[in-house]
């Protein structure tokens, strides 16, 4: 195949671990004989300092133009002060309106080498975990009608939560066949005791769930399912939610693995596109200092050779290469932990790639 793909590295650790992953992407197109052109453009704080805003148009264009986009992270203290509009992560929200980004899949793999670092009790987390978040992007509460209302007993403030139809089914869509393609188990959450949207939401996946009667579909309520997360995990497979849900619950899954630095993510649109990005920030304290794991980037572009151009072989390849690096007892310094080697950014790259 040959691919356009659109780079953001962005700020801090971002051209660090971009670098790497992009290696990555390099050594799978030599052995499976695929062609990766890359044009690399700016957001965030380094948009900001080149050009004043921290999602130029042209980045935008170039991202349309592309098959996907990679990104590693944006922002930073240098950047801290600017007013809402200006600051970089605005980049981020831009990305997503103008990609037209309405999917946030964020797995939660905790590997066995790994598990040390999970907070949970080792009688509930067993020899790991792989969790799939599928979160709604781009409606509900976070895009409904807003305000803020002065009166004379002091102000008053609201948001709305709204969902369509066709939103919530072209998310459950994704969630069952994301679902078909690991364990068949989809948990919707909701709040269908409550709220009108959430019953809206729950008919819809109902709807949905007919055309896919090898999937074994559940219904959850979102506080239920904050407490079940950490009280048995592997009750999960794939859990498809709204927006500020998805939220709330993709952080608390990806606390359990206990490593920031080893998840991926990807923000899917119409077709096949995407955007993949790791789900840590940009690590601004340890910026070219050669210390960020670039594991979580890496395991981005393998979801992107899977999601967005269907080469699972490709995608297999580059996430074993990575579970061979811990296997061989190699740490960055965010998942080292006593008896193993301590390494850098180029060097975890390195291994991979040779494993590969
Ligand atoms: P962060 O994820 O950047 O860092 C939190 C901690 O985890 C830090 O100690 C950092 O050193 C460590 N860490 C993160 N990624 C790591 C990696 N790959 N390897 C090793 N250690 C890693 O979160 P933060 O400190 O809250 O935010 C820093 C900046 O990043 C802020 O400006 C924030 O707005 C931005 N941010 C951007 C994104 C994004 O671009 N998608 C997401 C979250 C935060």
């Amino acid at each position: 195949m040959d691919i356009k793909i659109a780079v953001v590295p962005g700020d801090g650790i971002g051209p660090d671990i971009v670098t790497e992953a992009k290696l990555v992407l390099d050594k799978i197109g030599e052995k499976y004989g695929h062609s990766f052109a890359y044009t690399e453009v700016l957001a965030g704080g380094a948009a900001l300092d080149a050009v004043g805003e921290p999602l130029p148009a042209k980045t935008l264009e170039v991202c349309k133009g592309s098959d996907a986009v990679l990104l590693g992270a944006v922002g930073g203290p240098k950047w801290d002060d600017l007013e809402g509009s200006m600051r970089p992560e605005q980049a981020l929200l831009g990305l997503r309106a103008g990609l037209g980004l309405y999917a946030n899949l964020r797995p939660a793999i905790l590997y066995k080498q790994l598990i040390d670092a999970c907070p949970l009790r080792a009688d509930i987390i067993g020899d790991g975990l792989d969790i799939c978040v599928v979160r709604e992007l781009t409606g509900g509460i976070y895009f409904g009608e807003r305000g803020t209302e002065e009166l004379p007993s002091g102000a008053k403030a609201y948001d709305t939560m709204m969902y369509t139809y066709p939103e919530v089914k072209r998310i459950a869509v994704l969630a069952f066949e994301i679902a078909m393609k690991r364990d068949k188990k989809v948990m919707s959450v909701d709040k269908a005791n409550i709220l009108d949207s959430s019953r809206l939401w729950r008919a819809t996946v109902e709807e949905v769930a007919k055309d896919y009667p090898e999937v074994t579909l559940n219904h959850m309520y979102v506080d239920n399912a904050a407490m079940q997360l950490v009280r048995d995990p592997h009750q999960f497979d794939v859990i498809v939610t709204s927006n500020m849900f998805g939220d709330i619950l993709s952080d608390e899954a990806s606390m359990i693995t206990g490593s920031i630095g080893m998840l991926p993510s990807a923000s899917l649109g119409e077709g096949s596109f995407g955007l993949y990005e790791p789900v840590h920030g940009s690590a601004p304290d340890i910026a070219g200092m050669d210390k960020a794991n670039p594991i979580a980037t890496i395991l981005s572009v393998a979801m992107m050779l899977r999601y967005t151009f269907g080469l699972t072989a490709e995608a297999d390849d580059i996430e074993k290469a990575v579970d061979n690096a811990l296997a061989n007892d190699y740490r960055t310094g965010d998942i080292m932990s006593e008896g193993m080697k301590l390494i850098g950014t180029s060097e975890m790259g390195k291994l991979i790639l040779e494993s590969l």
